[in-house]
């Protein structure tokens, strides 16, 4: 099985992508094993910081984009982002994730570029991702130099016939492959991902987006199940809804197997388990930690903000706070047998293989 998977064969590609049951269950030992041998127990953790939900964009799935005019919108201050850093030190995570929607006004930018820089100052062994959309080369450069060492930037799709469908026409698959080619050259810790379970979405594109993820060297991953949000286009289409209603299961479980086939392709880069897990069991963190996934990202994000961050519906964890994130979270990890880590950024071993050779 290793090998025909690892040799990208499309027949057991495609078994694999739909098992079930016995064969299923082969599948996640083996990503288990794999991972355990690079990773062993260990699950780093990173608090995520949502600071802005104002977006220029307007994805087609997305709960935050621009045209939901029912959304509230915020911008946290520094001193509340102050605040949450304050607390990441307490709990000791080893690494910040900065997140929010994409802005290239000059504001945003200085603005981030302020909030990386006093980060980095405060807390030089702090590892910082930024997560805030496509951005040009030359500010990539400056966030780089500020302190930011990883960047997350989700493809969403290797498939540009899909991305076009999810996308409104002046959002280009081209330009964000490009901002994540620009990242590499920066050397950053480049993250992407994509969503499995999109509408129109097949097999097949998944074995693409699995090839194109193994071409293009990335160091980590943020993949998620794609959850449905009422207030957008694609959650206003009634067949979309009875479609995602009827499938939800199936394509959780074609998640799991894609999660677990990542893997078992790149036994060393860094997978993180996505909060959209939890709307489909609600131990669908663990899980994925158990199979492939050593990273997690409890919210930091202060309660009053976290109901006006909802990229999809149905969000877990929005009613506490970071200490209770951080508590529920790390009590399931230890539960499920494996090992929280703290006070270690956690860095991509791929990534060290990549530029070092
Ligand atoms: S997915 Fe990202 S870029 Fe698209 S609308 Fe949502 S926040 Fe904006």
């Amino acid at each position: 099985m290793l090998k025909k998977i690892r040799k990208f064969d499309r027949k057991t590609l495609l078994k694999y992508l739909r098992a079930t049951g016995k064969r299923q269950a082969e599948l996640f030992e083996l990503a288990r094993q794999i991972k355990e041998e690079v990773f062993g127990q260990r699950i780093w953790f990173r608090g995520i910081i949502e600071f802005s939900n104002i977006c220029r964009n307007d994805c087609y799935y997305c709960g935050i984009r621009r045209s939901n005019a029912k959304q509230m919108r915020f911008q946290m201050s520094l001193k509340e982002i102050d605040d949450c850093l304050k607390f990441i030190k307490s709990a000791d995570y080893g690494s910040v994730v900065f997140q929010s929607g994409e802005l290239t006004t000059r504001t945003f930018k200085n603005q981030l570029l302020e909030i990386v820089k006093l980060t980095h100052k405060k807390y030089p062994n702090l590892g910082i991702t930024v997560s805030c959309g496509e951005q040009d080369f030359a500010y990539l450069k400056k966030l780089k130099a500020a302190g930011a060492s990883r960047y997350l930037l989700r493809i969403e799709t290797s498939s540009r016939k899909l991305y076009k469908k999810l996308h409104p026409r002046e959002m280009s698959w081209r330009k964000r492959f490009e901002c994540l080619k620009n990242l590499q050259k920066l050397s950053y810790q480049v993250g992407t991902g994509v969503m499995v379970g999109l509408p129109g979405q097949t097999i097949e594109d998944l074995i693409s987006d699995l090839k194109f993820f193994v071409d293009n060297k990335f160091d980590m991953f943020g993949i998620g199940p794609y959850v449905i949000h009422k207030d957008t286009p694609l959650g206003r289409d009634p067949k979309i809804q009875k479609w995602w209603q009827k499938n939800k299961e199936k394509n959780f479980s074609i998640f799991l197997n894609f999660l677990a086939i990542l893997r078992v392709l790149l036994p060393n880069v860094n997978i993180a388990a996505a909060t959209a897990c939890d709307v489909f069991d609600p131990l669908g963190r663990i899980k994925v930690l158990r199979i492939a996934g050593n990273v997690i990202m409890p919210s930091v994000t202060p309660k009053d903000y976290r109901d006006k961050y909802l990229l999809y519906e149905n969000k877990p964890n929005i009613d506490e706070g970071a200490d209770k994130s951080f508590e529920h979270i790390s009590n399931k990890i230890i539960q499920a047998g494996l090992k929280p880590i703290f006070g270690e950024q956690g860095n991509s071993p791929f990534y060290y293989q990549r530029i070092y050779g």
